[in-house]
């Protein structure tokens, strides 16, 4: 069993873990580490917080805020930021850092691309972010629910701009090419972590499958703004990181956010060490160095934190390159 936040009944309660992940409840436990003082987030309380919450439950709307016990969610419901998860509850992958449910999922929900839509415009977002699931189990991997999502919200919310996080389509010849015929603002893809541990931090991922998935947005559309996200902490050193920027900057990226793996739980992969501050600052610094339009390294940075505002530097920096 393990202890997870209730966003519902505001209380801590008890789940199984063989229910929520099934492929990790024989696993040993690994040690969770204490938090450093810098790590540091406020409890999700405000009145703003409860209407974002009440939006999403009326319009039956799964949120990675919440299926992955994002730390930051306090923050970012209060500003009414929060990221829509599509296709369903149930991730076919089974990464070792994540704690959203696996196993296998149900059918596709015909509505959910106008639900979203809907709850989208309700809550008045000038910038959304999207993402979902994996969904192997579809021939597309869930391109054409992606397209559809975007097609929704712009026909509600024309002014909205629209950042997907898409999952890695392997395998599923033609994905990128049908999510890109309803362009998003933004397309982020997270190459997570560092190739060497892709084996036990994400083993149904291949590290060259992601970066070329990044490259062939940019060679559909050349305009188009791509990011990527790594986690620190799982046991990657410095120089695999750099290589990791390289890589990217050679795929044509152009937004790289950085921040701490936290484990959900012992069935998780262990925190191999807090990076500091600094250290995230340093590799801001290099990544800058090496020409990233935008990044955004701290020990809560997410993909989609402030996904609005740095969406809006974003721009400001492209347009001051020119
Ligand atoms: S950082 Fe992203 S996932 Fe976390 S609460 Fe904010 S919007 Fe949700």
């Amino acid at each position: 069993m393990t202890v997870i936040f209730d966003q519902d009944k505001k209380d801590l309660r008890l789940v199984s873990e063989k229910a929520r992940h099934p492929e990790k409840a024989h696993r040993p436990d690994t040690p969770l580490q204490r938090k450093p003082d810098w790590i540091r987030v406020k409890a999700p309380v405000s009145r703003e917080y409860n209407e974002t919450r009440a939006i999403v439950r009326e319009h039956n709307l799964h949120t990675v805020c919440e299926e992955a016990g994002c730390p930051n969610i306090g923050e970012c419901w209060t500003k009414a930021h929060a990221t829509m998860m599509i296709m369903g509850d149930t991730c076919t992958r089974a990464c070792s850092f994540c704690n959203v449910k696996t196993g296998l999922p149900g059918q596709l929900d015909a509505a959910e691309p106008e639900n979203v839509a809907l709850a989208v415009a309700k809550l008045g977002l000038s910038h959304v972010v999207i993402t979902s699931v994996d969904r192997d189990d579809l021939a597309d991997g869930g391109a054409a629910h992606f397209a559809a999502t975007i097609d929704a919200i712009r026909r509600h919310s024309p002014k909205t701009t629209i950042e997907i996080l898409t999952p890695d389509f392997l395998r599923k010849e033609g994905s990128v090419e049908r999510v890109m015929m309803s362009p998003p603002d933004v397309f982020n893809h997270n190459l997570e972590t560092v190739p060497r541990l892709y084996l036990t931090i994400r083993p149904g991922a291949r590290y060259f499958a992601s970066l070329r998935l990044l490259q062939r947005v940019k060679d559909i559309d050349p305009n188009a703004f791509t990011k990527s996200g790594l986690m620190v902490g799982l046991g990657e050193t410095r120089e695999e990181i750099m290589q990791v920027m390289d890589d990217l900057r050679v795929a044509g990226v152009d937004f790289l956010t950085i921040g701490q793996y936290l484990q959900p739980t012992r069935k998780h992969a262990a925190v191999d060490r807090f990076w500091t501050p600094e250290e995230f600052a340093g590799l801001e610094a290099v990544a800058r160095a090496k020409g990233f339009l935008l990044v955004s390294a701290s020990p809560l940075t997410r993909s989609s934190y402030h996904a609005g505002e740095d969406f809006a530097r974003l721009k400001a920096a492209r347009a001051a390159s020119r």
